[in-house]
């Protein structure tokens, strides 16, 4: 494994929050937001109103520079969200989970633990030196992010729509040069 569990969770819920905010958006009711947060086993508080799903998605275009930036710049940028949100690291062992990190308490609202979870998931990716693990969609008209945790780094594109549209695209281009 790349990164610990709770890194490799906090890395994929946040790769999926910021393509959420891509065409056709997606996560804009309480519903959906619901779904999120029990796909990813969000513990703690949760209001389930519109204006945690409106808070939320105000973190996103923070959250994409994040993941996007290049090393030395991500570094800043963890630690200015780290202090803004007086982040205070602590071992935490609750829900059936195992001892992980959590640098804000359970109580504070969603948004500002989801960007701190995801600012401390920068800090190993940072520490490791593996930001090639997060680039962008190999598909010439998405912006999506792609996480590739995988051993052969294989993953290119960030859904798997994206990928059977350009394995379609491929196989057109091989049949059409066959003829
Ligand atoms: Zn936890
Ligand atoms: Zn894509």
């Amino acid at each position: 494994m790349v990164f610990a569990h709770d890194t490799a969770m906090a890395l994929q819920a946040a790769v999926t929050l910021v393509n959420s905010a891509l065409e056709p958006v997606t996560l804009t009711t309480p519903d959906e937001l619901d779904e999120f947060l029990s796909d990813f086993g969000y513990t703690g508080r949760h209001d389930g109103d519109q204006a945690e799903v409106d808070a939320v998605r105000a973190i996103l275009p923070h959250l994409r520079v994040l993941l996007t930036s290049g090393r030395d710049n991500a570094a800043s940028l963890v630690n200015e969200m780290l202090f803004q949100a007086k982040a205070l690291p602590q071992l935490s062992r609750h829900d059936g989970y195992d001892w992980h990190l959590h640098a804000v308490a359970p109580d504070r609202p969603l948004a500002d633990r989801i960007t701190v979870e995801t600012a401390m998931a920068m800090i190993d990716v940072i520490r490791a030196d593996e930001l090639s693990r997060l680039g962008i969609c190999a598909d010439d008209d998405c912006e999506g992010l792609v996480l590739d945790l995988s051993r052969n780094r294989s993953r290119r594109f960030c859904s798997t729509a994206c990928g059977n549209r350009n394995a379609v695209a491929a196989y057109r281009a091989r049949q059409a040069s066959a003829t």
